[in-house]
């Protein structure tokens, strides 16, 4: 079995340290490239389907988490306040303030709102590993703020994009949860409104054609959530999930003037695409066995020229490669064997090979084939950039 933890030292993709503390995981410079790529792939799928994106900071008054139901309901998972500020456990309240920024009118629901940020949960340290589980969580986020009969057709479209980034990444969910209510006083007291979004979730399930097993009592405590399943370590997780969520709208106060000119009160659908960056790069790393789809590998192609008389090429090759957007590197320490060899433990998916008979014919050979060098480019680039 691929563990994240081991495959992760070895390329160098990121690290803890004792003085930083457990759940803290830092990104190298390889992890970091990949997850800049992954990053843009979601930026952008994102912007096409319609999000408009935002930043907003990691802590907010208490009063604000009081009234969004985290500190009555959540307070277990969250660090204690620091005089009057906390460090936020979810993204929501921020995302509500983006809605009610100003006045707003039914002709811009949905208004779907996305963000890469940052949050804190105060996980016990006997359930930290690796990018498993941290204390430090960058969430791709997302929350829909719709009129109730739009609520349906955003759950099945936030399913669709879902199916669509792990499409692009390289990856099945072990399986889709519906998660309800269950007993115990952790959930919002409200029978008639858990009842609706649990079935409008299953409707959205239903349209988007995913098939899935019920959960009960795994909900969030203010709403009913459909959970993308990912195995990491042989053991599920939670990766992503999409949730219906009438309870903060009301506390909250948002409203947004309907055609017939009265106030009315929007729902919110949160969601994210692809869930953390940590836990997403836990599941990645062992799916994939640490080598990635070409498009997030941290180094995409190695060039190797086989003796000095080929330096020069190979150089040329790879600033021309460069300057097409493919991260590339020259090496020429060791024989072409050893180098071929080492490409292969990095992971590094492609390989050019510059001998004394490509230099003269300005070709490169990829693995079994001899490609003219600008050919070999508008190949490679098409390979290496990020999905549409
Ligand atoms: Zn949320």
């Amino acid at each position: 079995m691929n563990d994240h933890h081991k495959l992760g030292r070895e390329l160098e993709l990121f690290d803890s340290a004792p003085l930083i503390g457990a759940g803290l995981p830092i990104w190298l410079p390889d992890g970091a490239v990949a997850r800049h790529a992954v990053e843009s792939y979601l930026y952008e799928l994102e912007r096409r389907n319609g999000y408009r994106h935002v930043y907003s900071p990691p802590l907010a008054k208490r009063e604000m988490y009081e009234r969004s139901g985290h500190l009555p309901h959540f307070a277990d998972d969250m660090f204690p306040a620091m005089d009057d500020l906390v460090l936020r456990p979810s993204l929501c309240p921020h995302h509500a303030m983006v809605f009610a920024a100003r006045g707003r009118s039914y002709r811009e629901l949905p208004l779907r709102i996305g963000e890469l940020g940052g949050m804190f949960r105060a996980e016990r340290s006997g359930v930290l590993g690796g990018l498993q589980r941290v204390r430090a969580i960058s969430l791709n986020d997302g929350h829909i703020f719709c009129a109730p009969e739009q609520v349906v057709g955003e759950i099945a479209g936030s399913l669709r994009l879902m199916k669509q980034a792990q499409q692009a990444l390289g990856f099945e969910p072990s399986s889709i949860r519906l998660s309800a209510r269950g007993l115990g006083g952790k959930y919002v007291d409200d029978p008639a409104m858990w009842d609706r979004a649990e079935n409008q979730l299953e409707q959205a399930l239903k349209l988007a054609d995913v098939s899935y097993v019920e959960a009960p009592g795994e909900a969030a405590f203010y709403g009913p959530k459909i959970d993308v399943q990912v195995l990491i370590g042989g053991r599920e997780s939670t990766l992503a999930t999409v949730q219906v969520d009438y309870y903060q709208p009301a506390r909250f106060d948002l409203s947004y003037v309907d055609a017939d000119g009265e106030r009315k009160r929007p729902v919110m659908v949160h969601r994210s695409a692809a869930g953390s960056m940590e836990r997403l790069f836990a599941h990645l790393i062992e799916v994939h066995g640490g080598a990635f789809p070409a498009w997030y590998a941290p180094l995409q192609l190695a060039v190797l020229p086989v003796g000095a008389g080929q330096d020069a090429a190979a150089r040329a090759f790879a600033a021309e490669c460069h300057a097409a957007g493919i991260r590339a590197e020259r090496w020429i320490e060791g024989t072409v064997a050893s180098r071929v060899r080492a490409g292969a433990q990095r992971k590094v998916p492609y390989v050019a090979v510059i001998g004394p008979r490509e230099d003269q014919d300005g070709t490169v050979s990829l693995r079994d084939r001899v490609v003219p060098v600008q050919a070999a480019i508008a190949e490679l680039s098409a390979l290496c950039k990020l999905p549409r």
